[in-house]
């Protein structure tokens, strides 16, 4: 199977482009932040606090995530229940971001992130894909963008949705989250020594894309 790791900073455009890339190869796209949203927006909704190991590791117990793949997009069920759209509420961003510096957290979603990359050709993104999930890779990429280029392609986004949002309160929690994920113990955000340094700050769409594929053709064909 191929696989390609995607790792680098919210909003750096990972999500979007991996998926049409992954549409083109006829890859998958796995999303691997969606499963720490799950796991976050669980104890959100159990009123247990993202920060307490103790109450979170003991909901592991009863925590079921898994993905399933419908025309090639992903969907995530939290017991259950799809919950796709519920795991993009900006309160599930810092959840994840919480319970994510939490190792048995970690360990809990591991398995499940590998079985998928042993039985698909797939791009997966994240923050420690190409460092600690799937460190053999072929190919590995570290996509970033400068903070205020990532908060307003994360402005856009929403607003779009039609959600209230402001820049500024988008621009405070991704560098806030940027920092709690480069600094925690466990599988902090940072470049594998192999991966290729890809700034899409001054890229358009298009050309992040194609690059991208032109990339993984490359790895394909030896
Ligand atoms: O990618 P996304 O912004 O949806 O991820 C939400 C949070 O999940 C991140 O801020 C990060 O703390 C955590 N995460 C992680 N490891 C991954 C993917 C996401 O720790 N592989």
């Amino acid at each position: 199977m191929i696989n390609i790791a995607i790792d680098g900073p919210g909003g750096a455009g990972k999500s979007t482009i991996a998926r049409a890339v992954a549409a083109e190869l006829g890859f998958i796209y796995v999303d691997t932040g969606a499963l720490y949203r799950a796991v976050g927006l669980n104890a959100l909704r159990h009123g247990i606090d993202t920060r307490n190991i103790d109450g979170i590791v003991k909901m592991l117990d009863e925590t079921d995530v898994s993905l399933s793949f419908i025309d090639g997009e992903q969907r995530v069920m939290l017991n259950g229940e799809d919950v796709s759209t519920a795991i993009r509420l900006p309160e599930a961003s810092m959840a994840a971001s919480n319970v994510s510096a939490i190792p048995a957290v970690r360990q809990f979603l591991f398995d499940l992130q590998r079985k998928i990359a042993e039985e698909n050709n797939c791009l997966m993104d994240g923050r420690d894909i190409g460092s600690v999930v799937l460190p053999n890779a072929d190919l590995k990429l570290f996509m970033t963008a400068s903070p205020e280029t990532r908060a307003q392609r994360r402005f856009d986004e929403l607003k779009a949705k039609g959600e209230d949002v402001k820049y500024s309160e988008i621009l405070d929690e991704l560098n806030k989250r940027d920092y709690q994920d480069s600094h925690r113990e466990i599988a902090p955000l940072k470049q594998a020594e192999d991966a290729i340094l890809f700034d899409t700050s001054d890229l358009s769409f298009d050309e992040v894309k194609n690059k991208l594929i032109e990339m993984v053709k490359e790895k394909i064909d030896g």
